[in-house]
């Protein structure tokens, strides 16, 4: 977040945030360690992707921050992951 231009830094965003996870105040993403306790929303389609479904609360979920943060950073790591993936050379 914090991107000049990101939809999230606006106004509308913060007090439709607001209204879901008061609509939705349970984590959906239930990963190891979650609090239970909904305080972030997860974008199912990334808002760097496609800035303009930002709003689309149909693609929303709730999300407490360990989740949101954990899901991130196993993305970062699936994709490190597949980068360093060669196939090993067979010594006999
Ligand atoms: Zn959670």
């Amino acid at each position: 977040m914090g991107k000049p231009g990101d939809p999230r830094n606006q106004r509308k965003y913060k007090a439709l945030r607001a209204a879901f996870l008061a609509l939705n105040p349970s984590c959906a993403l239930k990963l190891a360690g979650c609090t239970g306790r909904a305080d972030t929303v997860e974008h199912t389609v990334p808002v760097a992707a496609r800035p303009d479904l930002a709003f689309e609360v149909g693609l929303w979920l709730p999300a407490c921050l360990h989740c949101n943060a954990s899901k991130g950073a196993t993305y970062g790591n699936r994709r490190r992951r597949k980068r360093s993936v060669r196939p090993r050379r067979l010594i006999l």
